[in-house]
């Protein structure tokens, strides 16, 4: 048998596009526009054209997306946004950051989306608490879409703007259109393991709304009014660097071949794994960006083990929802949390990049059956 695989590899998609990468890079180094070059632009223009969202608004990381949005619907203290607990501190993180208070809600009994119901169920808590529920933050966990339709219904209802955190999904779609355009707001990241990354930081916020786009990139740079030295709002320095744009651009340009490769990969998991663990669903006509391939196992720290000695990496995310971290403990939640508890119990993900063999996933299948009948027989 070879060595490890690889969890995430990197290294052959810098192998296919290395040259025009370095070309890339070039050109910024060249022109010396590092801070807002033209690249930044463009990869704003190609970035609607990819997902189909009226305007784009580049920034630093995907948290800063967040912040940046949070910031732009004028969030702030007295204020409760509900967010999942099943998902990267980021989601919550920003909320807090701007004083307003993450109220947490459970994922759905199949699958690891936000529950609908359970919205629901954390909108009455926030209430009770005196807080004024202004939002809510659905997450497109693993890189599939939530369920924007029902999410959307809670929020007409309630009067509640809605911000998708699509961090892990660009990429994917449902049948009402790509993500980008599922949530009148929409935030994603370009951090080197998401679906589309780049080799640093980098995010990106759309919307449908030209004023709001505008609040965004005035946000993004200090705040800053027609004229640059007056500051007409507070904001941050949220920009992206040329450099990370360049590059982006260049793989964005592979980016729905690589999309489609990793559907292969997630279908031939699904041939492998039926019936020896609890699989990933994807509803009809939605397509997930499969940013991670997660799977559901009892005993899994010590499957995880099992694996880790024949080479076979694998990542927990997330061992705790965030209710039940340090931080995030003292802010309220749903009455029922058994959901995402489970899932923090059972979750695996496997290795999944659009560069994975069969042989190799034959081997990760393999090694799985193998610990899983292990266990059985203790
Ligand atoms: C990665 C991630 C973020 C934060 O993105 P960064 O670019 O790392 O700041 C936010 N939300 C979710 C769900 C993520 O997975």
């Amino acid at each position: 048998m070879t060595g490890p695989l690889a969890f995430i590899d990197l290294a052959e998609q810098r192998r296919q596009i290395s040259a025009e990468i370095d070309a890339a890079i070039a050109t910024v180094l060249d022109h010396g526009k590092y801070i807002m070059g033209p690249e930044v632009a463009r990869l704003e223009a190609e970035l609607c054209d990819f997902t189909g969202a009226a305007h784009t608004i580049t920034c630093a990381s995907g948290t800063d997306a967040l912040v940046l949005a949070l910031l732009a619907h004028g969030v702030g203290p007295g204020d409760a946004v509900i967010v999942p607990t099943f998902t990267f501190a980021s989601t919550a993180e920003a909320v807090a950051l701007l004083g307003a208070t993450p109220v947490f809600a459970d994922n759905e009994p199949v699958g690891f989306n936000v529950d609908p119901a359970s919205i629901e169920a954390a909108l009455v808590v926030a209430v009770a608490a005196g807080l004024r529920p202004v939002g809510i933050i659905p997450v497109d966990l693993f890189g599939l879409p939530a369920d924007y339709p029902a999410i959307a219904e809670i929020a007409r209802a309630h009067g509640l703007w809605m911000i998708a955190d699509a961090a892990q999904s660009l990429g994917g779609a449902t049948p009402e259109g790509r993500v980008g355009t599922l949530a009148e707001v929409t935030t994603t990241s370009f951090f080197p393991a998401k679906p589309l990354g780049c080799y640093g930081d980098g995010g990106a916020v759309f919307c449908q709304d030209e004023a709001f786009g505008a609040m965004v990139r005035s946000l993004r740079v200090h705040g800053q009014g027609s004229d640059k030295y007056d500051n007409v709002r507070i904001g941050i320095n949220g920009r992206i660097d040329t450099l990370q744009a360049a590059i982006l651009l260049v793989k964005l340009g592979i980016f729905t071949r690589e999309t489609e490769r990793r559907q292969v990969v997630a279908r031939r998991y699904g041939e492998l794994l039926d019936g020896v663990v609890v699989t990933p669903t994807v509803p009809d006509r939605s397509v997930s960006a499969w940013a991670q391939y997660t799977i559901l196992v009892a005993n899994r720290d010590e499957v995880a083990a099992q694996l880790r000695e024949v080479g076979v990496p694998t990542a927990v995310y997330y061992p705790r929802p965030l209710h039940r971290q340090t931080a995030y403990r003292k802010f309220p939640t749903a009455q029922s949390m058994d959901a995402s508890e489970r899932a923090a119990d059972e979750v695996l993900s496997l290795p999944m990049h659009p560069y994975l063999s069969a042989t190799d996933q034959e081997r990760v299948a393999e090694a799985l059956c193998g610990a899983i009948a292990d266990r059985a027989r203790l």
